[in-house]
């Protein structure tokens, strides 16, 4: 028998998914991929977290290559499986890039002695795609999986999965479509992201799933012209600085870099604003700006996801997010419209939002001021920076699928993955599985 499968979401984890699939001959006809945003056509530059390929479609395309960068996807399948699929991942990105030369891989092997002793350097291997091909990328991937006859469901968001009955229930966002519609299905896989996961949060609530217990991750975007970090950067392209205060449950990084046509995204989340960034590679982008996360893992923090959010909901003023800078203003986005965030003229907000947990941020940058002497008071912060690692639904590991559900996979973000490559994977595992399974 061959299975009817649904995918919630075209992003990054249920492309992969498809691709996989249809690429050994699954027929596409019995696929269909339901996504609330646009496909890769009509996806407008403000759409950064739906649509093709999901917020990694609209991202800087910084592809990591380690199993110990965002996400545990080791923890699942091990080391050298994950790496395969990783591998998968990336030549999928290669294979529709209309340049696959220009990607480009930056692999540090050495930590610099100049961040020593202040900071810790992470090091792995990264492919960096670029924001403006990721856009010609998805056009090629999408025609290719239409070619397959795959099904898309642009516009339309899955309201509701009845996991007993095997039924989708979505909605158009077209003003002539009317009322709710149902899709059965055999299998599905659940890959909303991050955009849907207040959706993943009310089917763990409803079916009352069981899930593994995740740290807060909370921060700031940092930014400042590149000039400052060259020295570093030269070493590697998405840096990672990172210390750690075992004693006190905390640790902070340096999280997704971005460089040369730099720009700060606004994310948001439940209504609130956050901010992330991403970088185009087209030189007529290039702005000669940096920006990064400085994010904090925090440990044996009660109900960490309230926690953050409670954080997240503080840190907003005039409906965005909060700007700081001893000299700056708000930098510009791609498309030369100020960042929508609110600047404020001290840290009294942010200390107060954080719980006593802003100093270390505080210090880190203190401490970048150290190691980089240039950069002095030329550097802005975004606030706030947030991963919601809302508790990880617990899933088989052999197939991603619920433990009471065994025809439902969840991959990507909405299984805590935190990245493309990861995401990428996790949806490759699945239709791994599939294959396999409708083989017997
Ligand atoms: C600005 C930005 C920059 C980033 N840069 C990088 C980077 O350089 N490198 C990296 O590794 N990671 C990066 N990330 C993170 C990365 O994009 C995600 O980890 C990855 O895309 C997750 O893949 P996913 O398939 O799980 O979800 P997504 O790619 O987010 O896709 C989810 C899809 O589900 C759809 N959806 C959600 N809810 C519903 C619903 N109810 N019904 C129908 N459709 C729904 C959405 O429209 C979306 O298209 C970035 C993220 C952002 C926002």
């Amino acid at each position: 028998m061959q299975e009817k499968i649904v995918i919630v979401g075209a992003g990054v984890a249920g492309v992969n998914a498809a691709t996989k699939l249809v690429d050994n001959g699954y027929p596409g006809e019995l696929i269909t991929i339901i996504d609330m945003g646009n496909d890769p056509y009509k996806r407008k530059p403000e759409e950064v977290m739906t649509g093709f390929l999901g917020a990694g479609g609209w991202s800087d395309g910084k592809l990591t290559y380690h199993t110990a960068i965002g996400g545990h996807m080791s923890k699942y399948c091990g080391e050298e499986k994950a790496m395969e699929l990783f591998d998968e991942v990336i030549t999928n990105f290669k294979r529709f890039h209309p340049k696959p030369e220009e990607v480009q891989c930056s692999n540090p092997e050495a930590e610099p002695d100049f961040i020593k002793p202040y900071f810790g350097l992470r090091l792995f291997p990264v492919w960096h795609v670029g924001t403006d091909y990721l856009h010609e990328i998805g056009k090629n991937w999408y025609r290719y999986l239409v070619d397959k006859e795959v099904k898309f469901l642009w516009n339309t968001k899955v309201e509701q999965i009845d996991f007993t009955d095997q039924l989708a229930s979505y909605a158009h966002n077209h003003p002539e479509s009317k009322g709710i519609k149902t899709i059965a299905y055999d299998r599905l896989i659940f890959g909303v992201g991050k955009s849907g996961i207040n959706f993943g949060k009310q089917l763990a609530e409803k079916y009352d799933l069981p899930t593994e217990p995740k740290p807060v991750q909370i921060g700031v975007r940092f930014e400042a012209p590149q000039h400052h970090f060259q020295k570093l950067i030269d070493v590697s392209y998405d840096f990672k600085l990172y210390r750690k205060f075992e004693d006190e449950g905390v640790s902070l990084r340096s999280f997704c870099t971005n460089n040369n046509a730099a720009y700060v995204a606004l994310e948001e989340t439940y209504g609130d604003h956050s901010y992330n960034g991403h970088a185009k590679k087209d030189e007529a982008y290039r702005n000669d700006m940096t920006n990064f996360g400085i994010l904090m893992e925090i440990q044996g923090i009660d109900n960490p996801f309230e926690w953050s959010r409670n954080v997240v909901k503080r840190l907003q003023k005039n409906g965005t997010g909060l700007y700081y800078s001893p000299t700056r203003t708000p930098s510009t986005t791609s498309e030369g419209e100020t960042v929508t965030v609110t600047q404020v003229d001290d840290l009294t907000e942010f200390f107060d939002a954080m719980d006593g947990f802003a100093g270390y941020i505080m210090d880190f940058i203190r401490d970048m001021k150290r190691v980089f002497p240039t950069l002095g008071s030329d550097w802005g912060i975004y606030m706030p920076e947030v991963k919601y690692l809302s508790p990880e639904p617990l899933v088989d590991y052999n197939n991603l699928a619920l433990a009471d559900y065994s025809n439902v996979h969840f991959v990507g973000d909405a299984l805590s993955a935190r990245g493309i490559t990861v995401s990428g994977a996790q949806g490759t595992y699945v239709a791994e599985y599939v294959l396999h399974t409708n083989k017997k």
